[in-house]
């Protein structure tokens, strides 16, 4: 009887290319990549079965470091491709990964319409608070009195976009926050974000150590949440409006988790979304 030997499971680092990242030393990215491999090798998930989609920024270049399926798209268009790839192959576990002037600027239709789709895409956006690539400038999560920019010297004074808020608003069933300096902490919440089947958004606190240096110190501020994951949505909206948006955990998960009883109006099944791409 002829037939495949079973393979044995993958190491994180085999999720991992041969592309050196071009990371400053000591970006919060660095610690990203390695939970997402972490994650992915915790799943036993097979290469090929795997595919990662990214915007354009610093964090977007994450796809080059990993040996799956990649796609480094445009500005702000990382979830509309992945949902173009998840409707096309539903088999497939996508990723979505992106920083936050990406996903939230250019982006921010797009976040708020693939959270209400709830497709089954993870989408991991790691936040610094700026836009490093293009060397500084204030992005929506940068806070109203940060003023080391030279571009907004005197501060944006606007108030800050509250991602996981909107996430919530939106329709996404399952919200987390992790943190960079976590990694262990973080490659937990990507493993159940991945596991989820919905739409999983996952807020990672990610340091710019080079526009925004005073992030080093965000290890002594980000704490973990002391209650556990609620699917009370209005017990999220208050946790996610008064806390200090510095804590991490999985703040919010829909039960009946997929399809929610919360969105059931407005979900699209993948058989209409294939509808809509073919008729346009
Ligand atoms: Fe990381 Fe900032 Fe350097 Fe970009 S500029 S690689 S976000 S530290």
């Amino acid at each position: 009887m002829h037939g495949t030997a079973p393979q044995p499971p993958l190491k994180p680092k085999e999720y991992k290319s041969d592309v050196k990242p071009i990371w400053c030393a000591g970006c919060g990215h660095f610690a990203v990549l390695s939970a997402i491999t972490k994650s992915l090798a915790h799943l036993a998930l097979p290469r090929e079965q795997v595919a990662i989609v990214s915007g354009i920024g610093c964090s977007s270049r994450l796809p080059a470091y990993t040996h799956v399926y990649g796609f480094h798209g445009i500005h702000g268009r990382a979830l509309p491709i992945a949902t173009g790839l998840k409707a096309a192959r539903p088999e497939l576990t996508v990723l979505v990964t992106g920083g936050d002037g990406d996903g939230f600027s250019i982006g921010g239709n797009h976040f708020m319409h693939a959270c209400r789709r709830n497709l089954d895409l993870t989408y991991i956006v790691m936040d610094n608070e700026v836009y490093g690539m293009t060397k500084g400038q204030a992005s929506p999560t940068t806070p109203p009195d940060w003023t080391e920019s030279k571009l907004t010297p005197h501060g944006t004074g606007l108030p800050s976009f509250n991602p996981a808020a909107i996430a919530l608003a939106s329709g996404a069933g399952f919200i987390a926050r992790g943190f960079s300096g976590d990694p262990s902490g973080l490659t937990d919440l990507i493993t159940e974000a991945i596991q989820y089947p919905g739409f999983a958004f996952v807020h990672v606190l990610s340091p710019c150590v080079t526009y925004h240096p005073e992030q080093k110190q965000w290890k002594q501020v980000v704490h973990e949440q002391v209650e556990g994951a609620t699917a009370d949505p209005l017990l999220a909206a208050q946790r996610m409006q008064q806390g200090d948006r510095m804590t991490t955990g999985v703040i919010f998960r829909a039960n009946p988790i997929y399809p929610t009883e919360r969105n059931e109006s407005a979900k699209v099944s993948l058989e209409q979304l294939r509808e809509q791409f073919l008729t346009g």
